[in-house]
């Protein structure tokens, strides 16, 4: 999250307001490129335009080779486009031309089809106009996904707060009743978005990306933990986006990693968040709006909940309670996390913090955000950037998950499968020299009966070392 003061806005306004009036007497010039970035993600490329003011611009595909032309009106480059490195990205080679002696054709060729994708992003306290092209593709584990084998969707029969999630298909990791707990880990900002900037230029998108990805190490070495990267290198992607990746991936909680940063360079210390209860109302009328995202999420109730008038109250109940559940064990989990991360660092706030942040907004998706350090902290920022802090935050923040998931395992899992297991050892019974059953039964104070039920018993002889279950009440 990035704060910033009033005091430095109406600083700048005067500025840009200037600005302003240059860049109207200047429209009858020739805009130019002053820069261009490249950001490559694993399903899209996103090539970046830094322009002096905003132009037309036209964008079509050539096939029989793969081509992207991009043409801009009266525009020069001041940037060499044709040495932009294109590693990790379906381009091969960039070609520019100047047309009509005064505009700009850029032509991309591409190893593979693309769909494109254009939009001019407005000046923001970072860059000027800009020109944003998309290359969108298949990613690679989208091509991984559709060659997976199908696996046929079973009842749900738990009578569980979380029935109501739109779990329908479950994941290629289930594994009978003892599936995996689904960790998505999300670093925020990327790309285009640096997030908060500290002393010497750090930024925060690398900062919590590289914890984000310790967190994911160390969570791949915990039996009955997947984690999921929302987020592998430095490209952006939108908010919702990152809450359908964790729907994708049905994860169990989404984290979303952050560093503070603040106008004053004196506050320090992590603080977590979970969605507000305002934000939680709002984002239910939404999808109660929205009849698509309504019939998926409350499909999972008996699969083919429709959306009529008379059941719009009865949808609005259940989505209700879902959403409750979900902000309930947000806060749970945050809990055990805040109290985790403040073995090795400083707290900014000693309870769970809550806002309207959209990263947080699945209804069905435990979901909250990290704010591991103030980056607008100098020594905070030094941490932040230091390998072993980076270790030491992601093992405490690994730690508070699972505290939070060995006490409140989801019912399909293998944690509750173990703590299950766990239980019916601690309720039984090692029989040893001279037992019989009924000394056992009036020391345990429940009846022969219940004994024998409870461990199938065909008779009451006992040898010694026999375990026997004791149940309780
Ligand atoms: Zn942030």
């Amino acid at each position: 999250m990035a704060l910033f003061s009033s005091l430095s806005k109406s600083r700048a306004l005067p500025i840009l307001a200037f600005a302003g009036v240059m860049l109207s007497a200047l429209t009858a010039q020739a805009a130019s490129i002053k820069n261009v970035r490249i950001w490559p993600a694993p399903d899209h490329t996103r090539l970046v335009f830094d322009l002096d003011k905003p132009t037309e611009h036209k964008v079509f595909s050539l096939s029989n080779p793969n081509r992207l032309v991009i043409d801009l009106d009266g525009m020069k480059s001041e940037y060499d486009i044709d040495t932009l490195p294109v590693k990790d990205t379906p381009i091969s080679n960039i070609r520019t031309a100047v047309k009509n002696g005064q505009d700009l054709r850029v032509v991309l060729d591409l190893k593979r089809a693309v769909q494109p994708r254009s939009f001019l992003l407005k000046p923001n306290k970072q860059y000027g106009d800009r020109l944003v092209i998309d290359l969108v593709y298949q990613g690679a584990e989208a091509e991984a996904q559709k060659t997976a084998p199908k696996v046929v969707a079973k009842t749900e029969t738990q009578s569980n707060s979380r029935t109501n999630s739109p779990k329908a298909t479950p994941s290629t990791s289930t594994t009978g009743e003892k599936r995996d707990i689904i960790i998505a880990i999300d670093a925020g900002h990327g790309g285009e978005d640096p997030g908060a900037i500290g002393p010497n230029r750090v930024r925060e998108k690398t900062v919590v990306l590289a914890i984000a990805k310790k967190v994911e190490q160390l969570l791949r070495n915990e039996r009955g933990f997947k984690p999921v990267l929302i987020r592998t290198g430095d490209y952006y992607i939108g908010l919702r986006d990152r809450t359908e990746r964790a729907r994708k991936y049905r994860a169990d909680l989404l984290i979303s990693i952050h560093a503070d940063a603040y106008r004053d360079h004196r506050p320090m210390g992590s603080s977590v968040f979970a969605l507000s209860q305002r934000g939680a109302t709002s984002e239910t009328a939404r999808w109660l709006a929205d009849s698509e995202n309504s019939a998926d999420l409350i499909g999972g109730v008996d699969g083919a909940l429709s959306l009529d008038d008379k059941d719009r109250v009865l949808a609005e109940v259940l989505l209700d309670l879902t959403m409750t559940a979900t902000l309930s064990d947000s806060l749970k989990v945050g809990q055990s996390v805040l109290g985790s991360i403040g073995n090795v660092n400083k707290l900014h706030k000693k309870e769970v913090e809550q806002a309207a942040f959209m990263v947080l907004k699945s209804p069905d998706i435990p979901s909250i955000l990290i704010e591991t350090g103030f980056i607008s902290n100098p020594q905070e920022a030094k941490n932040l950037q230091n390998t072993a802090y980076q270790r030491k935050m992601a093992h405490s923040i690994v730690q508070g998950i699972q505290a939070h998931f060995k006490k409140n395992p989801p019912p399909d899992s293998l944690l509750a499968y173990e703590k299950k297991r766990k239980e019916a050892e601690n309720n039984a019974y090692v029989v040893s020299r001279g037992d019989t059953l009924s000394a056992i039964a009036y020391r345990q104070k429940v009846s022969v009966d219940k004994i024998r039920k409870a461990n199938n018993l065909r008779s009451d002889t006992l040898f010694v070392g026999q375990r026997l279950h004791i149940p309780r009440s």
